[in-house]
């Protein structure tokens, strides 16, 4: 995700094929599409931490098809690394009425397995 610019994605990667290790990255934008890096600043002196400049709009379906694959493996990743750090603080959380597992819901809120009226809340500081 770039932190300037909501919504855009950078996607990234190395080619593997034909002896080809040069790295790649390309934009998608909120809408799907994927551009070009025509440019990057690291830091620039308009502040942020990444400028990017998109050039032309990547409309070859298999190269476009292939960022979308990478995209799509790299959001799964990044959900189960999710679920993976999760685990240590929500995996044992057992219902105090009924003894079941209780999953959360929200942010501050478990809710048992059993029994979805069996309601408890969470300490609000649990992140990091
Ligand atoms: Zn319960």
């Amino acid at each position: 995700m770039l932190v300037d610019h909501p919504g855009h994605w950078m996607v990234s990667g190395t080619r593997t094929e034909e002896n080809d290790y040069r790295s790649w990255s390309v934009v998608r934008k909120p809408d799907g599409t994927y551009w070009q890096v025509a440019s990057m600043d690291f830091f620039p002196r308009s502040g942020g931490t990444l400028k990017v400049q998109t050039g032309d709009q990547i409309i070859d379906e298999e190269a476009r098809a292939y960022c979308e694959d990478v995209y799509a493996r790299w959001l799964k990743k990044s959900a189960e690394e999710r679920a993976a750090m999760m685990e240590p603080l929500f995996g044992n959380l057992t219902c105090e009425i009924c003894g079941g597992t209780m999953t959360k819901v929200l942010e501050t809120e478990a809710v048992c397995t059993q029994n979805e009226t069996h309601r408890r809340k969470l300490k609000e500081n649990v992140s990091s």
